[in-house]
């Protein structure tokens, strides 16, 4: 099989029959929900079943779930089926209070890999790529979901985990790595220790593709990393309480991520009216689960702010396609009255050659409001005294000016000194709420 689809009916299906299928599967996993205990609550006391729903629209008429819905209801609260029929479950992080966990049985399972194997396959993979995975395993779904996938798929995968850069580059020249999964912000870490090493990846790996998810990043992070590697990288969406990852996928295009919309339902809305908006517009993402036994999830509101880009992909798929994630709406922080998201100073940081991948905003609240955007300086160009550091901080505060209407004071600091983690990167500090 080398055709450019890995389920190429349901990949290219004219949207009429998609709709038709996704009605149908909508009411079957409404009335699937109503055998947990949250759902036959949540939807019964509303006069809500699968019988309210005559078109896709009248989604509408049902009330979101939200992350508290699934943390007060932990563990089984909205489990479906029964526990015997379960075979993983996975959680978030949960930082704060119960996490939110979710449940698979294996259909959950087989269905999620075939996602996996079909989203990496759009991109490009190919049973002969071999795949290292350099993401953390265990609870975190990045591990496990891109395993599974990558392994249906057909490619050799190694399961490297996150971090141990010398390990990850021994592993990738010993077994001619040709695609690997990471979150954007180990990349350019790693980069660092090739450098280190007297390694070029460009020429000393066989790194083709690079997919890259599960934290916001730029197009010019994106870009970036394609220079850093000789690579292509394509975007990936998942959240755990869809799965995973393999929600949605660049495909070999680049121009946006297609959501599986045989398996998910997908709404835009106005976060703060909570009424849908028309595609092209931006707004929250809301997601509704299509094919999952265990554990339906209706109207999950997921505080990604995303559009739906109208018209259609070169690609010939008829899913649709949303754009690069702009933050979430706890993501935003305000200063001096302005609304700011991290990724408005990580495109202008980026842009600076001299910068390397690694950024972190400090809020303070010394003299009001304050913010001081800390970024490391690329190894070759710190020292001391390097001369031009100080013209180049005045040209980063004023372009940050004119992007987020706030003037930050800017350290920039030795390559290595930000604090890292092996996760997903914290980008902001907010020292106001301490
Ligand atoms: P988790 O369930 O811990 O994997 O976290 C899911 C969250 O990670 C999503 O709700 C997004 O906020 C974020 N996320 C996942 N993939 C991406 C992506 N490709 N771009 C931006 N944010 C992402
Ligand atoms: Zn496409």
């Amino acid at each position: 099989m080398d055709s450019r689809y890995w389920q190429e009916e349901l990949e290219t299906m004219p949207r009429p029959q998609l709709e038709a299928l996704q009605m149908e599967k909508l009411k079957t996993a409404v009335a699937r929900s109503m055998n947990s205990k949250f759902y036959k609550e949540f939807f019964g006391s509303k006069g809500l079943s699968e019988k309210s729903i005559d078109g896709l629209d009248d989604i509408q008429k049902f009330p979101f779930t939200t992350k508290d819905d699934l943390r007060d209801n932990w563990p089984f609260g909205l489990m479906a089926t029964s526990v015997d029929e379960c075979v993983r479950m996975h959680c978030t992080s949960g930082t704060t209070g119960n996490p939110a966990a979710v449940l698979y049985n294996r259909h959950d399972l087989d269905s999620w890999a075939n996602l996996m194997a079909r989203s990496m396959w759009s991109s490009g993979a190919r049973p002969n790529d071999v795949f290292q995975n350099m993401s953390g395993y265990g609870l975190f779904t990045g591990g496990l979901g891109f395993q599974y996938g990558a392994e249906k798929l057909g490619m050799l995968t190694i399961p490297a985990a996150a971090g141990n850069s010398k390990r990850q580059i021994y592993l990738m020249q010993s077994f001619g790595t040709t695609a690997a999964h990471s979150v954007p912000s180990y990349l350019g870490r790693l980069y660092a220790v090739f450098q280190e090493m007297g390694l070029d990846p460009r020429k000393d790996t066989k790194l083709k593709r690079l997919f890259i998810g599960a934290e916001p990043h730029s197009e010019e992070t994106r870009q970036r990393i394609q220079e850093m590697f000789g690579a292509k990288a394509y975007n990936s969406f998942g959240m755990t309480e869809m799965n995973g990852p393999g929600v949605a996928f660049e495909c070999e295009c680049q121009a946006g991520m297609h959501i599986w919309e045989d398996c998910y339902l997908i709404e835009i809305i106005d976060p703060d009216t909570l009424q849908r908006v028309p595609d092209g517009e931006w707004g929250e993402m809301v997601l509704t689960t299509l094919d999952r036994q265990a554990m339906p999830v209706i109207r999950y509101r997921t505080h990604d702010l995303t559009r739906i880009i109208p018209g259609d992909c070169a690609c010939g798929r008829t899913h649709k396609r949303f754009d690069r994630i702009k933050g979430r709406t706890d993501d935003m922080f305000i200063v001096k009255g302005c609304n700011i998201f991290p990724i408005q100073i990580e495109r202008v940081l980026m842009n600076f050659p001299e910068i390397g991948t690694d950024y972190l905003i400090e809020l303070t609240n010394e003299q009001g409001d304050d913010m001081t955007v800390k970024a490391e300086l690329k190894p070759e160009l710190f020292t001391d005294n390097y001369p031009e550091l100080e013209s180049l901080k005045r040209k980063i505060a004023s372009i940050l000016r004119d992007t987020i209407l706030v003037t930050p004071k800017i350290q920039l600091v030795p390559h290595g000194t930000l604090p890292k983690s092996e996760g997903k990167a914290k980008r902001v500090l907010d020292l106001r709420k301490q």
